[in-house]
């Protein structure tokens, strides 16, 4: 059995409900009536269980939010705007000025702006290592280093990251793990492999078809024993963990970034991000293979492709020991310049040129030009980004159509 067989039964079984309206309600409540100043109170130091007000959770996100942690093993989870306000709110409930970040691997542009100049203006320094730089990691860790963070696959470099060996080196030197699974959820189970938080753009192949924005950060259990939240690098999540023990890092996330910065997901989004939780197995298993025949096909007809299942790439190695179950929908073409991509992805009749990945339709975009427009030559070359490189999510359709469509828009 693959990965994605169990969470068919999972997540069928857990986004509908058993009684009256088969399908989630849609709360649609900026804020709930308390009833009383007792029962308010009570909301307010958490000893009654009864919605807030929407910027600290909503009972439609409440449900994604359980199958999400479902999906991941976590202990709970807090869902978000964006998958960019679900990174944000798990860097930032852990960070204070003075901290450092150590960036493994690959990067989404996004995130790579948002550690490399934002959280700079807040007196945050981060350190970018190559994706096998494993003995630079342990060398940078100093008394400041608050977070490892890693993608899951690099994108748009495909670069793959050997998450088991980041987390043992991350636990032995007591720093968190966190591990953006955007690109692979299901195939990756990153709090299984010693990750302390994953976080993910539910935007991408966990909706699926573009319909709504989102984000969700699930969180580990702190142990009962021993925990590395317990030491004196997290001493400002001490406080949470006295009063809500094994649960502490979600009133963290909450206190410390949803309630202030205010990047809570609608219910709506939520919503419609549950009805993309319900196919996303059979979806994703579909596409994992489709790639892969894909990106064969176009390389044997001689196009540049970079895609870890290939010979030709030094990421299949790991790719065939760690990447059983795939590693999601991206692929990347080099047509080598700028004109000849633009001709590409002027002739290709089935790609939806747009920003977004994981959508049920293939999608395709040149990098340069796009996300990575106002990024200097040494950041691209790090990145991966070269002048020609479109990038490539593979949606549903036959992979046959995709093969056909792409050698014509490339001839
Ligand atoms: N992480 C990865 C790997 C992404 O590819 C993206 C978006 O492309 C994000 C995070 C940001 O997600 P969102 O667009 O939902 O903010």
């Amino acid at each position: 059995m693959n990965n994605f067989e169990e969470y068919c039964t999972q997540f069928v079984q857990s986004v509908g409900n058993k009684e009256g309206a088969v399908s989630p309600a849609i709360t649609s409540s900026a804020s709930f009536a308390y009833g009383d100043p007792e029962t308010a109170e009570g909301i307010f130091n958490a000893s009654v269980k009864k919605p807030l007000y929407s910027r600290m959770g909503n009972p439609t996100t409440a449900k994604l939010e359980s199958v999400m942690a479902q999906m991941d093993g976590g202990i709970g989870a807090v869902a978000t705007s964006s998958g960019m306000g679900a990174i944000t709110l798990a860097t930032m409930s852990l960070l204070s000025s003075g901290d450092e970040i150590i960036s493994v691997g690959g990067l989404f542009g996004g995130t790579y702006s948002l550690f490399n100049e934002t959280l700079t203006r807040f007196g945050i320094t981060t350190h970018f290592l190559d994706v096998d730089d494993l003995d630079g990691i342990k060398t940078k860790i100093n008394e400041n280093t608050k977070i490892i963070f890693c993608e899951s696959v690099g994108n748009p470099n495909m670069k793959l990251p050997e998450i088991k060996k980041i987390a043992d080196i991350a636990n032995s030197a007591g720093v968190v793990l966190i591990v953006d699974n955007t690109i692979t959820p299901m195939s990756i189970k990153p709090l299984e492999l010693g990750a302390d938080i994953a976080v993910y753009s539910t935007t991408k192949i966990i909706s699926g078809n573009s319909s709504a924005l989102g984000g969700c950060a699930v969180f580990r259990a702190i142990n009962d024993g021993d925990d590395k939240f317990k030491t004196a690098r997290y001493k400002d999540l001490h406080k949470f963990i006295d009063k809500m023990g094994k649960m502490a890092l979600i009133p963290n996330a909450k206190k410390r970034a949803l309630r202030d910065f205010g990047m809570s997901a609608s219910a709506h989004a939520s919503y419609q991000t549950l009805l993309g939780l319900e196919t996303l197995a059979l979806r994703m298993d579909r596409v994992v293979k489709s790639v892969e025949i894909v990106a064969s096909a176009l390389d044997t007809a001689g196009l540049k492709i970079n895609h870890p299942s290939l010979k030709s790439s030094d990421q299949n190695a790991k790719y065939k020991e760690l990447f059983k179950n795939g590693c999601g929908t991206l692929l990347t073409i080099d047509m080598c310049t700028k004109e000849k991509a633009y001709e590409f992805l002027n002739k290709t009749k089935l790609a939806t040129l747009t920003a977004n990945i994981g959508d049920s339709r293939t999608l395709a975009l040149h990098m340069a030009s796009t996300i990575y427009s106002d990024f200097n030559q040494e950041q691209r070359e790090f990145l991966g980004i070269t002048d020609g490189l479109i990038r490539i999510s593979i949606g549903l359709e036959n992979p046959q159509d995709i093969i056909d469509d792409f050698i014509k828009a490339a001839l």
